[in-house]
């Protein structure tokens, strides 16, 4: 490991949500200081580290200066604007790599990259005007799931198309174009793996974790997955097929269907630590935050071995208000330390552990 940065390294990290304040706090145990960068100066990564940039993300002046004070950056969101990655990378190792940007934050150039590796996604056609929209729908058909190309999450920018009616409004109502129509996937469920490829190459996958959503939200994520052992497996090789391809570094979420004869298609990659992979640390020898840092400091990764079943259920909104009352043994908590309780904020989440051998 020439190039691995020593223990006392700054790593910088751009987005101060969860995420990044769960890797800070997975760097301080690894001795590594964190510096966040976030416009937001109420971000929860804050809390945990002294070292804070408060800035716009197209702030020249800002970003150089916070280059020169870190010696790695890597990210926690994949909405990093191609310009600001740019003018980082040329200054520090950026990690991962603008590739991974690029494909990740446009729905059609993450399908069309996922295509070209031979990894099964949903049919899609890209649509810019109703007429489009309209030769689109003739090879697909109803119903089709019409989608912003960029900026979506939560399932915010995304229409389902049932019948003709549907496309003008529908069409209007999304912005910002471009639009993807995908065929929607008639899944039985969903999953996601998440994957490390460290700088020198070797990979690492957790067990494929079965998603549920409410109201568009992630709300629990389950290991192990109702899946057979041949899918789990297929979904790792995917996953691995994805890495490897895009000469990775971190930690990457990949998000699949799963159709009711076992075949899976991938929906998304997001480039960074992901919600559906909180499990790991509560079960994991090595969760996916101290993962992250690890591949990022160039350091080799850690085992992804997982020590029970679990079942991570995120605390939405005023939910966060069952810690400490819910709690029994066997749950972890984790808050993330926002103030203001919202509808639909990502307060803080229980993994419930249950060890092999317990009873159901
Ligand atoms: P996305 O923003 O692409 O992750 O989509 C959010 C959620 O919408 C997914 O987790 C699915 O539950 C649902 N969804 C998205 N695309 C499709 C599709 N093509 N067919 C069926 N359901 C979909």
């Amino acid at each position: 490991m020439p190039d691995a940065l020593k223990p006392g390294s700054v790593v910088g990290i751009l987005g101060g949500g969860q995420l990044g304040r769960m890797l800070a706090l997975a760097g301080h145990r690894l001795g590594v200081r964190s510096h966040i960068y976030c416009p937001d100066p109420h971000s929860p990564a804050f809390d945990v580290t002294p070292l804070r940039t408060v800035a716009a993300y197209d702030d020249e002046a800002a970003l150089a200066r916070f280059a020169a004070e870190v010696d790695v950056i890597t990210y926690e969101f994949e909405n990093v604007p191609a310009r600001t990655a740019e003018l980082l990378a040329r200054l520090k190792p950026l990690r991962p790599g603008a590739r991974a940007l690029a494909v990740a934050q446009d729905r059609i150039a993450e399908k069309t990259f996922l295509t070209g590796v031979g990894v099964p996604v949903a049919p899609f056609a890209p649509v810019d005007s109703p007429a489009t929209l309209a030769v689109a729908l003739s090879s697909l058909g109803y119903p089709s799931v019409l989608k912003t190309t960029r900026l979506g999450y939560d399932g915010k920018g995304q229409r389902i198309l049932r019948s003709a009616e549907d496309l003008d409004t529908a069409f209007a109502a999304l912005e910002p174009k471009p639009l993807v129509l995908e065929r929607f996937i008639p899944f039985e469920r969903e999953i996601s793996v998440i994957v490390a490829r460290a700088v020198s190459g070797p990979v690492a996958a957790y067990d494929p974790a079965e998603n549920l959503h409410q109201h568009h939200i992630l709300k629990t994520s389950t290991v192990p997955a109702t899946l057979s052992a041949a899918s789990a497996a297929e979904a790792i090789g995917i996953a691995t097929t994805i890495v490897n391809a895009l000469e990775y570094v971190g930690v990457l979420g990949v998000e699949f269907f799963v159709l009711a004869d076992g075949a899976l298609l991938v929906n998304e990659i997001a480039p960074r630590v992901h919600n559906s992979g909180h499990w790991t640390e509560a079960v994991c020898i090595t969760d996916q935050f101290e993962q992250h840092m690890r591949a990022v400091l160039g350091w080799p990764l850690g085992d992804p071995t997982r020590l029970a079943d679990v079942v991570m259920e995120n605390l939405v909104g005023d939910e966060i208000a069952a810690i400490p009352a819910r709690l029994g043994a066997g749950q972890r908590p984790h808050a993330y330390g926002k103030t203001e309780a919202r509808p639909g904020r990502k307060m803080g989440h229980i993994t419930h552990v249950r060890r092999f051998g317990d009873e159901k």
